[in-house]
């Protein structure tokens, strides 16, 4: 199991978690077979530099999109490591979905997805087509 992303898609991702490092920034990737082809911004809804809730109409749009299964759940860690936080894992409610974590701890975006079931933790090669 991969997750591949077409270049303009993972630079979408990482610009718009990177638009604002005040908050954790998060929402969905669509796609089929392990390859992203939209990117859904969602709002946090917590508003907090260390955690990210997804809901309201935004995300309700966003899972329709995906058919309610989205192929990815990202967000970002501003601060944090790139691995999902206790929380992130205590929280995974989507174990057909993968978790990407963007990172902005060490000044650069690091990037790494993950498959989260009954809190064990798996991670997956993110490949990037160009
Ligand atoms: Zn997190």
């Amino acid at each position: 199991m991969r997750l591949t992303f077409p270049r303009p898609l993972y630079e979408q991702v990482v610009a718009y978690v990177l638009s604002d490092l005040a908050y954790e920034m998060c929402g969905l990737l669509a796609g089929q077979d392990g390859i992203v082809d939209r990117v859904w911004p969602v709002p946090n809804a917590l508003h907090s530099p260390v955690a990210y809730r997804m809901d309201g109409p935004e995300f309700i749009t966003a899972m329709a999109a995906c058919g309610f299964e989205p192929l990815g759940i990202f967000h970002s860690h501003p601060s944090g490591p790139p691995v999902p936080s206790p929380t992130d894992i205590a929280e995974a409610a989507y174990p057909d979905s993968l978790y990407v974590v963007i990172s902005w701890q060490d000044m650069s975006p690091s990037v790494r997805a993950f498959r989260i079931i009954d809190g064990r933790v798996s991670e997956v090669k993110i490949d990037i087509l160009v």
